[in-house]
């Protein structure tokens, strides 16, 4: 497999984009080499440069759930560019979307259309800080939800700890509001609670970690953690950015039979362009400008294309016997991995949630950041690349979830369960 013309690009893209890239885990740092510079994507397939053809497991990371360039989602956007891109003004594709998110999930009744994840986290923390009158947060080492300043922070790990910053650039005095707990660790989630009593206005939590490889949540976590904030009147924040309309229409909340105070959005509800969300309770969904004294605003917000392919994903999605068919090609996937792990004894662990899937080159059970973190980053690069140079494109590092689609077919999952079995015949121990 050639780079040659990837090559050339990516020298040229990192004289003017630091890095070459616009999002960090795009330049392939974490496994080293060049990353291909795509130019398409048709269903479960992407292309490159030149020429070069992959079976992609990053579809963008998550939102393209009905894989690339559907024709339904390019026509809905087609059509609605003719009518002009962004009015800076209502319409009423913002209420149909809005009608389908708060119709699968009940839980919100009401939101706002942002055009990012971070936004959507960021506005979903000020909104239950000016709620609750409090400005502590906790969230879970390990856990992801953006970039803004106050939720850039994972925490030592092991016991929960006051958070440091995990970028130059973010002041101590932003994060001293943020608490870290170790995911699935209540016992360490209650002591903060009980620490903080009366201080803390929410708990942020992704209810399937995903941002550090796959992680489910323990049997009883999710459910504890509601009672518990709960109990301490404390806001429960589910950030399905990943997980809503992918582990199923109505996200992880529907799965779990968990109703969350604020849910954020994004990835799958833009149906691939720009889109996040937050939403929950009436009442506090209230507390925002106009209607309260939250100030949060944006240009592009709930921008008309973005909207119409959301739209336009959401119904393909809501077709019976879609979710069935993709928790059937995912559990073959997992399956053909495992069958020839155990074959070729090779120490690795699965971890699958719905159409998310990490293959950790760890021995430790993963319950959380800090058993995660003892996998063999060299035995991953090792194994990304002679994916790669086999025309599977995985995730560029140990701590992402590989995204399967509802595009990949049967034939797919067995060529890529066959390359797979190959990498790992040299990584036998
Ligand atoms: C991707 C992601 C975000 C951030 O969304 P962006 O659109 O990249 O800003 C937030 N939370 C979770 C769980 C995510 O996976």
């Amino acid at each position: 497999m050639e780079l040659k013309r990837s090559q050339e690009l990516f020298e040229e893209a990192k004289r003017y984009l630091p890095g070459g890239v616009d999002s960090p885990v795009r330049a392939f740092k974490a496994v080293g080499g060049t990353p291909p510079f795509i130019t398409r994507g048709k269903g479960s397939r992407i292309f490159d440069a030149d020429g070069n053809e992959y079976i992609d497991y990053v579809c963008s990371w998550g939102p393209l759930i009905l894989g690339h360039s559907h024709p339904r989602v390019i026509d809905a956007i087609k059509q609605a560019a003719e009518n002009g891109t962004t009015f800076g003004a209502s319409t009423e594709l913002e209420i149909t979307l809005a009608k389908m998110v708060t119709t699968a999930m009940p839980s919100i009744e009401m939101l706002r259309f942002v055009s990012s994840g971070t936004e959507a986290t960021m506005s979903a923390l000020r909104l239950a800080r000016a709620f609750t009158g409090r400005d502590k947060i906790i969230k879970f080492a390990g856990g992801y939800h953006g970039h803004s300043d106050g939720l850039l922070v994972k925490g030592g790990s092991g016991l929960a700890t006051l958070g440091l910053p995990d970028s130059p650039g973010v002041p101590k005095s932003y994060t001293l509001n943020t608490l870290v707990a170790p995911y699935n660790d209540i016992e360490a989630v209650a002591q903060l609670l009980h620490k903080y009593s009366g201080e803390i206005a929410g708990v942020i939590v992704e209810p399937i970690a995903a941002n550090m490889g796959v992680i489910p949540p323990q049997p009883g976590f999710l459910e504890s953690l509601r009672q518990l904030t709960i109990d301490n009147d404390v806001l429960l924040i589910f950030d399905e950015v990943i997980t809503g309309f992918r582990v199923a229409y109505g996200g992880a909340q529907s799965v779990f039979k968990i109703t969350p105070d604020i849910t954020c959005l994004g990835k799958i509800i833009g149906g691939g362009l720009p889109v996040g969300a937050y939403g929950g309770r009436r009442d506090i969904m209230e507390m925002i400008a106009p209607v309260g004294p939250v100030y949060q605003a944006g240009t592009l917000s709930g921008n008309p294309l973005a909207m119409t392919a959301g739209i336009e994903t959401l119904k393909v999605l809501s077709q019976p016997g879609n979710y069935e068919r993709l928790e059937k090609t995912s559990a073959k996937m997992e399956k053909g991995i495992a069958e020839a792990a155990v074959s070729l004894n090779c120490r690795l662990r699965i971890s699958r949630f719905a159409s998310l899937l990490t293959v950790f080159f760890t021995d430790n059970q993963l319950v959380d950041f800090e058993s995660v973190s003892g996998a063999d980053t060299a035995k991953f690069s090792w194994f990304f690349h002679r994916l790669l140079e086999n025309g599977i494109y995985w995730p560029p590092s140990q701590y992402e979830a590989a995204f399967i689609s509802m595009a990949h077919s049967d034939e797919d999952i067995q060529k890529t369960i066959e390359i797979i079995g190959m990498a790992l015949e040299h990584l036998k121990d």
